[in-house]
């Protein structure tokens, strides 16, 4: 019954203002006390004492509380559910907790060798952006409220755009620092990189002697945090919204010998809720409980994997070879492959594709990248059953249910152009894919050339594979 219960902190914080100042200076504390309720910050005006007493009781009962819901339940023997200063109304907060975070690409723009960026947004609360990459493109007016860039690797196709994100970044969001999460071995680099930058910036013709101070003032707002394969990796917001936080589980790809990582995004949401034991009790009954010590509410955290970017890979990178791990690996080898296994479990999955001909297979594996032919492989890898029949029969409704077994979404990126245009790279991936990878695929095309397929073109820069077959012509005639 009196089981510990861990709780993480909150955001929620308390002021003490000692009664001396509040008759002191009534005019001041008002409007202090006005601010944080028009901020909706929480605050208690308590004495020393009383808040000394509450916390030996809090350990008295084993539980850990930091500015917690138990905290406020036992003070006015009401059941409420956590504070969050995302919302006034705690009745809204625990309808909201309950609906999982789930994401999508908001926009993203790709070709090999030019450049690549993916912008993903959080579409149940639409709090919170994250960026994969940020190559030089077109689409970068659409970073740059994100304040957490995830690096791949530090080819300049996916890092070229980061110190002018870094830089206008700080302009539109009132001199916020963005955080940019790097391959460990490259971040030494990155430093170097930022300075150089910084210090170019800073260059003045007329007043050379105070550059050193120019410099100094004008280093580019960046919080560079260095990342390694196997190591989840908390993406700290500046607000906790809806009780969700994300983490990054990175595992190492293969690029050529260049540090490479491939991501997933999970979410973990805490959710606090009534102990089963104790739903359906009258409500003075439940306080009594609280205020004699009882812990009625519990605590649970929900993971969800939200999200798989590959980085650029060839096939071994992905390729799942076996799970029983030698006795030699390091652990954060086998968490590598472990947070390989998960990622492609994602309801979105993120994966480079840069060749789309069967003969190119060998190029692609030595240049690190994949080949349209690798997927295939990579899927089975990881013990997908794919189905084969591209006599794909619209009218067969039993069977579209059986091939599209689960809700998941590839999106492919990372094209190589070589004059090729957005129809004959659709309708090569229709041909080779298979059906049920077909039904759930999307290619980011912006910038490819195309005549008959742009208007399948989405908001977020993708075509999807199934739109371009059933908007074909040659479908078109045959029904
Ligand atoms: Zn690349
Ligand atoms: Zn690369």
């Amino acid at each position: 019954m009196n089981n510990p219960i861990i709780v993480p902190t909150q955001s929620y914080q308390r002021l003490f203002v000692p009664p001396r100042i509040i008759r002191k200076h009534f005019i001041l504390v008002s409007i202090v006390v006005l601010q944080l309720v028009i901020s909706g910050q929480g605050f208690s005006l308590r004495s020393p004492t009383t808040q000394f007493q509450q916390h030996n009781q809090e350990h008295q009962r084993g539980e850990i509380l930091e500015g917690t819901i138990q905290e406020q339940a036992i003070i006015n023997g009401e059941i409420i559910m956590p504070k969050d200063n995302s919302s006034s109304s705690s009745k809204n907060n625990t309808k909201k907790n309950k609906s999982q975070p789930s994401f999508d690409v908001k926009s993203c723009w790709s070709k090999a060798g030019i450049g690549t960026c993916f912008v993903l947004e959080e579409t149940t609360h639409k709090k919170f952006q994250v960026v994969f990459d940020l190559g030089c493109t077109p689409i970068f007016d659409q970073t740059m409220t994100a304040s957490h860039v995830v690096l791949s690797h530090v080819h300049m196709d996916h890092f070229g755009a980061i110190f002018g994100h870094a830089r206008a970044h700080s302009m539109v969001c009132g001199g916020s620092t963005p955080t940019y999460y790097i391959p460990e071995e490259l971040v030494p680099k990155i430093q170097k990189a930022r300075e150089l930058f910084s210090d170019i910036d800073a260059t003045c013709r007329d007043d050379p002697e105070s550059q050193a101070q120019k410099r100094e003032k004008g280093l580019l707002n960046m919080k560079i945090v260095p990342v390694q394969a196997g190591k989840e990796i908390e993406i700290k917001q500046k607000k906790v919204h809806n009780g969700v936080k994300y983490y990054l589980r990175p595992f190492d790809v293969s690029h050529c010998g260049h540090p490479s990582l491939g991501y997933s995004l999970v979410s973990k949401t805490c959710k606090k809720e009534l102990k089963e034991e104790y739903r359906g009790m009258d409500g003075k009954e439940l306080g009594k409980l609280a205020r004699s010590g009882v812990a009625i509410n519990g605590t649970e955290i929900v993971e969800k994997i939200q999200a798989c970017y590959s980085g650029d890979t060839n096939l071994d990178g992905l390729i799942l070879n076996g799970e029983n791990s030698s006795q030699e690996e390091a652990d954060a080898d086998v968490q590598s492959r472990r947070n390989l296994k998960e990622a492609l479990t994602a309801p979105l999955v993120m994966c480079e594709l840069t060749y789309i001909l069967e003969s190119d297979r060998e190029l692609a594996k030595e240049r690190g990248h994949i080949n349209l032919f690798d997927i295939q492989p990579i899927l089975k890898s990881h013990n997908r059953e794919l189905t084969k029949d591209k006599n794909h029969d619209k009218g067969d409704n039993s069977d579209d249910n059986a091939r599209v077994q689960n809700d998941q979404k590839f999106i492919f990126y990372h094209l190589s152009s070589r004059g090729r245009t957005a129809e004959n790279i659709l309708q090569t991936m229709a041909t080779a894919l298979p059906d049920d990878v077909v039904q759930k695929s999307e290619v980011a095309l912006a910038s490819f050339p195309s005549t008959t397929a742009s208007h399948l073109l989405k908001d977020n820069g993708c075509i999807s594979i199934a739109d371009f077959v059933n908007h074909s012509p040659q479908k078109s005639s045959s029904t």
